[in-house]
């Protein structure tokens, strides 16, 4: 079965980098694979505007083909009883990957946010977990970094197949949180950590954590240290609720991590006009908000997007008793 979703290897022996592969994969199920074609081509119709939140902006992002993943049903029975898209007996016919260090395909995502939007899925149907393939996850985003963010989102704050392993990969800079978390002006300085260093954002309307490190080891460290700390401050079992962002640039990795307490507002829940169908997964969170519906990108002001944000984040206080806690 997976002898035949491969469209090339990496690494291999040729020396074309991930982003050329991909770029080619791309161009490739364009021409195969109708439907992937089809939403590449929606991506022309899409619309954006910006909503300005006094501190900070996002970016709205009417997308009518991503109700598919907003209004999916992700609670465990509606999983069960669906086919996962994601294993390799269930991907259409004409989708091919780039079979990445022999575990994980690269795949164009058929729904795109952007174009180059790609899925990363583990060739076997094992529950969504950043702890367990950290190490994947950072060799992702530096073998990807010519032209790739590489995020993540927890199974149950965003991932819409939350019982197969995936990442996704964005055009760098595509999410508005990228830009913010370079600017000097947003960061506070909170610990070291081995040689990685640990800030918070200040004035974004939501809890955020960056770990900036050049060692991947020590990146590794901090990631599985944060995490504990979420753990043991949240509450929680299995692993904490989150979205993560990994990017790779000048030698250091840049990791930004949203703790989340929920994953739908409660105005998602609401009956005919007060429905608001925005599901947060890491491209909203980052700033991007992607809002299927046309009278939610009409109507969503400053007011709404501080309030979902709020909702669906941890406190400041819970922040930074995790910031104490490692
Ligand atoms: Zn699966």
């Amino acid at each position: 079965m997976l002898e035949q979703k491969i469209f090339r290897r990496f690494p291999d022996t040729s020396t074309e980098t991930l982003p050329q592969l991909s770029l080619s994969l791309y161009a490739q199920q364009k021409k195969m694979w109708p439907l992937f074609s089809e939403g590449v081509k929606a991506l022309d119709g899409i619309r954006t505007k910006v909503v300005e939140c006094d501190t900070f902006s996002v970016r709205l992002q009417y997308n009518p083909k991503r109700i598919v993943s907003s209004g999916a049903n992700i609670d465990a029975a509606s999983i069960k009883a669906r086919k996962c898209f994601l294993s390799l007996e269930n991907l259409p016919s004409e989708q091919l990957g780039v079979l990445y260090q022999e575990t994980f395909l690269v795949l164009c995502n058929p729904a795109p946010i952007f174009p180059g939007h790609f899925t990363i899925s583990h060739i076997e149907h094992i529950p969504q977990s950043a702890e367990e393939y950290i190490i994947i996850f950072l060799d992702l985003a530096k073998d990807f970094s010519a032209t790739h963010t590489i995020f993540y989102n927890g199974p149950k704050c965003g991932a819409s197949a939350p019982d197969h392993m995936h990442f996704q990969a964005s055009p760098k800079n595509a999410v508005p949180i990228e830009y913010e978390a370079a600017l000097e002006s947003r960061k506070v300085f909170q610990r070291s950590l081995g040689e990685v260093q640990m800030f918070t954002l200040r004035e974004l309307g939501r809890a955020v954590i960056v770990l900036e490190g050049k060692k991947k080891q020590d990146m590794e460290f901090s990631f599985l240290r944060l995490t504990g700390a979420m753990r043991s401050v949240m509450n929680v079992i299995e692993e904490p609720m989150m979205n993560v962002l990994c990017s790779y640039g000048d030698d250091q990795w840049r990791m930004i991590v949203f703790p989340r307490t929920k994953h739908r507002p409660d105005v998602y829940f609401k009956e005919g006009d007060e429905k608001v169908v925005i599901s947060p997964a890491a491209v909203d969170i980052g700033g991007l908000i992607v809002t299927p519906v046309e009278k939610d990108f009409l109507h969503v002001d400053e007011n709404m997007v501080r309030q979902i944000f709020q909702e669906v984040s941890i406190s400041n206080d819970m922040l930074m008793h995790i910031v104490q806690k490692m």
